[in-house]
């Protein structure tokens, strides 16, 4: 079954699928992207990611490639031919291609590419394939809310995770506090259960939409999420740690720069998050719970 491709309203073998040299994202990383989950046929928290993908667009002055409908229509045409159930969407907007120069070109003629990869959502597997996180600065810029493909601090910071035999790089302020995974929003669950994670505000990390969901669905089983800032020292000591993303869900972290977290398996609190969240995101009959930049 080949892979299928979609670059600029065209569907392609994905081995064929290409953009010019000069695309101002290969140049300048001047580009947005999501990905969104596909799961058992449905597209997990699809609404929230095509709101941050507006917003992030709209924060760089980049046009919409294609209107909201038309994208939607092409997601699912990419589910469609692509003849999967489970997996991954990657989608980039890009400003387009243009003459090498710093300042915005004159037309507004943004690129839209998206690929799809196959993924595997069996709950038993994620819970039992326990994550492993280093921790490192954080030295990137300073708008973190947008979704932007300048990912290189997170290039080396996954490296440097993987050199470790570790999946996650949880980066640090200049005050000691963690402030999210290289690809993921962290989080870590205090000795009362109380769930706790770096607040948005101020543009520090960026807002995950799998966070957004969580905070909803926590709301409504009376979990407590405590949005705050927390220390290495404090993730050291806490009960269980996990990290949560449209690409890895909600994954437990086991052992942070070598201590083991709580006894080392993954936490009850965050299997029943992962369940929860799964159940929710499979769901077709459910409502979406959206994403707000705030
Ligand atoms: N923070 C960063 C830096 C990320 O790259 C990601 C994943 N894209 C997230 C958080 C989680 O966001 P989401 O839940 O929307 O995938």
């Amino acid at each position: 079954m080949p892979r299928i491709a979609y670059v600029n309203g065209q569907y392609v073998p994905h081995q064929d699928a290409s953009i010019h040299i000069e695309d101002r994202g290969f140049q300048f990383a001047d580009s947005v992207y999501e990905v969104i989950a596909l799961m058992g046929g449905r597209l997990a928290d699809e609404q929230g990611h095509l709101d941050r993908l507006e917003r992030s667009l709209k924060e760089l002055s980049i046009s919409m490639p294609i209107g909201r409908r038309a994208m939607q229509f092409a997601v699912r045409e990419m589910v469609r031919r692509n003849r999967q159930k489970d997996g991954m969407i990657y989608m980039q907007v890009t400003r387009g291609t243009a003459p090498r120069d710093f300042k915005f070109p004159q037309h507004k003629n943004s690129a839209l590419v998206m690929t799809f990869y196959p993924a595997n959502f069996d709950v038993a597997l994620r819970k039992a394939a326990v994550k492993k996180a280093i921790t490192v600065p954080d030295i990137r810029w300073k708008r973190r809310d947008i979704k932007t493909t300048a990912l290189i601090a997170q290039v080396l910071a996954k490296q440097a995770a993987a050199e470790k035999g570790a999946y996650e790089a949880w980066m640090v302020d200049e005050e000691g506090f963690v402030t999210e995974g290289s690809s993921s929003n962290a989080w870590i669950i205090d000795k009362k259960g109380n769930l706790i994670t770096r607040p948005t505000a101020n543009n520090t990390i960026l807002k995950g939409v799998t966070r957004s969901a969580l905070q909803a669905l926590c709301k409504k089983e009376k979990i407590k999420i405590v949005e705050r800032p927390f220390t290495v020292a404090e993730a050291y000591k806490a009960k269980e740690a996990f990290t949560s993303s449209a690409v890895a869900l909600i994954a437990p972290v086991v052992e942070i720069d070598g201590r083991k977290i709580g006894d080392g398996k993954a936490g009850a609190i965050t299997c029943k998050i992962l369940d929860m969240y799964m159940d929710y995101a499979k769901d077709h009959g459910r409502k979406q719970e959206g994403w707000h930049p705030k």
